[in-house]
């Protein structure tokens, strides 16, 4: 602890104690000079000659002459290191490693945490969900390296503009989103506003000689009504946002009722239509050929799927599955279509068809996925693995790269 034994002997526990460790280690060690407790175990923090803390397990037990306590005797054990890498381990699970922000997960928890304070005390609050603009282009044409130090100068302008109250949060891919815990609806569009003035004039990637302006959209939901959840509320931040961007990016929306809001409305109906047709079957595969022009033979098929409406027409995927992907229903889609195709190419035995297929990048994070393709390929034994292709679409942002890497379907 750097103190002489001189000094040590002559200091009594409070003056080499933590202050706020200081009152409960009184507490128990009057009940064990009472005779209540024999023994009392802890951690605590203690306070280094140089005055910065260690944190230590401590048991101490009271020694008696009879009846008569004499002195307490302590064992220390110095825990500094674990206690350093248990909040290293802590902050790893609640941050995003490139911005350094709160990750999903635990922006979700502070959001929950604040949504019911609100609902018993009746504050107002606000919730801002941002999207960058075209960002797989940015991907597409500088690298992934400088999508991430995108990203990146992206969160240093928004946290500058925020206040220490204020909560962000990075949910994944070129998302983000903001908390306001007291705000009104005004001083939220206010906000939102200074946001997207402050990322079109800051934030730029270079492009050859030129420099190339980011834009976002963001999406604005009030926490106005006590019934919500912070996933409810998210949801509406997020419709809100799409809102932004079908009106042409590079500004706010804000999210009304869904009785007010035809096209909040018409996103939610889709959604209903989505999961109607998978639970009525009502998905087709088309099977278009892939020729190898040098032999002209048909080497395999891309299966290409569609949505039977009710009234029968054909509805294309441009339609249907980003609403999806949003809404947690390309899972089922996905399975919809393995297994049909897996179906298919057991009625075929003779034929020596291969298909490929398209798989959501959201699929990716989703590692039941894996076990059930191989389950229904053990199930058709007559199938080899190599009459199957998967293809990942880039429609969604592959929420895990190193998962996404790793896995054999991809
Ligand atoms: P939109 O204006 O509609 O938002 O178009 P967008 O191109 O920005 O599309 P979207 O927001 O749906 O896609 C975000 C892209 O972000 C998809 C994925 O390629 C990419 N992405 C996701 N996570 C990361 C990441 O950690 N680093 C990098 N460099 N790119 C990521
Ligand atoms: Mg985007």
């Amino acid at each position: 602890m750097g103190y002489t034994s001189e000094q040590l002997c002559a200091s009594d526990f409070v003056s080499i104690t933590h202050h706020d460790d200081v009152e409960p280690g009184i507490g128990a060690l009057e009940s064990m000079v009472s005779g209540l407790t024999d023994v009392y175990r802890t951690e605590k923090r203690l306070l280094h000659a140089d005055g910065h803390d260690i944190w230590v397990t401590l048991s101490t037990t009271v020694v008696r002459d009879d009846d008569r306590p004499l002195y307490f005797l302590s064992h220390f054990l110095d825990i500094t290191d674990r206690k350093q890498f248990e909040s290293r381990l802590q902050h790893l699970a609640d941050h995003d490693p490139l911005t350094g922000m709160a990750n999903r997960h635990s922006f979700e928890a502070t959001l929950n945490r604040h949504v019911s304070t609100v609902a018993r005390h009746g504050h107002a609050g606000a919730l801002l969900v941002l999207d960058l603009d075209h960002f797989k282009q940015i991907n597409d044409t500088l690298g992934h390296s400088a999508g991430d130090e995108l990203i990146a100068s992206l969160a240093s302008v928004v946290r500058r503009r925020l206040r220490p109250t204020d909560v962000i949060g990075r949910l994944g891919g070129d998302e983000f989103a903001v908390m306001l815990p007291y705000s009104s609806r005004d001083h939220a569009e206010h906000v939102a506003s200074n946001l997207l003035d402050a990322i079109r004039a800051e934030v730029t990637v270079l492009r050859g000689a030129h420099q190339r302006k980011v834009t976002t959209s963001i999406g604005i939901a009030m926490f106005d009504d006590p019934n919500l959840t912070g996933a409810e509320i998210l949801i509406n931040a997020d419709l809100a946002m799409y809102d932004a961007k079908e009106a042409g990016r590079d500004r706010y929306a804000v999210h009304e009722t869904a009785e007010t809001r035809p096209t909040t409305r018409a996103r939610l109906a889709w959604v209903d239509r989505i999961t109607h047709a998978l639970d009525h079957d009502r998905f087709i595969l088309y099977a278009q050929p892939i020729m190898h022009l040098a032999t002209r033979k048909i080497a395999r098929h891309e299966l290409l799927l569609r949505m039977i409406a009710e009234d029968g027409t054909i509805i294309s995927p441009a339609t249907f599955l980003s609403v999806a992907e949003k809404f947690g229903l390309i899972s089922r889609i996905d399975r919809w279509v393995v297994d049909h195709a897996i179906t298919a190419l057991a009625a075929h035995p003779d034929h020596e068809l291969a298909f490929e297929i398209n798989l959501s990048g959201v699929s990716m994070g989703d590692n039941d996925l894996l076990t059930f393709i191989e389950q229904r390929l053990a199930e058709s034994p007559g199938i080899k693995p190599s009459q199957l292709t998967f293809e990942v679409t880039e429609t969604a942002a592959v929420a895990n790269l190193g998962d996404a890497a790793s896995s054999p379907t991809a």
